[in-house]
């Protein structure tokens, strides 16, 4: 079964891989990234939600008689009214700077203590499926920001978040721990939920016709 998914991020691509593979187990699933499909240009994240803009990435990509699926990510802090939202990789100003985003992060919240330095990573995915129906699925993970960075794991604001229940940021645990407890695993669980229900109910009819 040829799934798309609109992204060329290798983490993400193994990542999806591996819960579609548990979805369809029989399937031998092949995914193919947006050149693939005939998308060669960058695609506009234009939402003003992280659903939105999955919804927005995955109906770029989308083709008649394949599942198509996006993902769409970040990091929102209370104090800060929810940003950095939808602006979480280029808070700074650069695309992908995570030392710049981190830091500014940290001098925004250097007044605030830490009972008041409540965050939430956000991961939606969307997907389209055969017939053009869509939906979205959202998981959060719920912590705090931290007074400096701390650990040398995971990426992005991890060295930042120390998630409820632990006194480690995601950058001292082990990445399988995080994998199991993100707001990705959350998404892709549901994600995979979903999946497994629209297979069942149409693996008589159409469902077929992918395989
Ligand atoms: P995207 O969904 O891959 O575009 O991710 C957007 C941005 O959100 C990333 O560049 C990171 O700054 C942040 N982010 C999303 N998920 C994580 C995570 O698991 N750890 C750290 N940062 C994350």
């Amino acid at each position: 079964m040829d799934i798309i998914l609109a992204s060329n991020n290798k983490h993400k691509i193994k990542e999806f891989n591996s819960i579609l593979k548990d979805v369809f187990p029989e399937q031998e699933i092949r995914l193919l990234c947006p050149a693939d499909v005939g998308v060669t240009e960058e695609i506009e994240e234009t939402g003003t939600t992280f659903a939105e803009n999955a919804l927005i990435k995955a109906n770029a990509c989308a083709k008649k008689n394949y599942i198509s699926i996006a993902d769409d990510s970040g990091l929102a802090v209370d104090a800060l009214g929810g940003k950095p939202g939808i602006y979480s990789a280029r808070y700074a100003g650069t695309h992908g700077d995570d030392e710049a985003n981190n830091a500014k992060l940290l001098d925004e919240l250097k007044n605030v203590p830490f009972e008041k330095r409540t965050a939430y990573y956000v991961c939606a995915i969307a997907c389209v499926l055969p017939d053009g129906e869509s939906f979205t699925v959202e998981g959060r993970a719920n912590g705090h920001i931290a007074d400096g960075l701390y650990g040398e794991g995971g990426f992005g604001y991890d060295p930042l978040f120390i998630a409820n229940g632990s006194p480690l940021t995601w950058a001292q645990i082990p990445e399988e721990e995080k994998n199991r407890i993100s707001h990705r695993a959350k998404a892709a669980c549901l994600l995979a939920e979903k999946l497994k229900e629209w297979w069942e109910t149409r693996s008589d009819n159409e469902a077929k016709s992918l395989s």
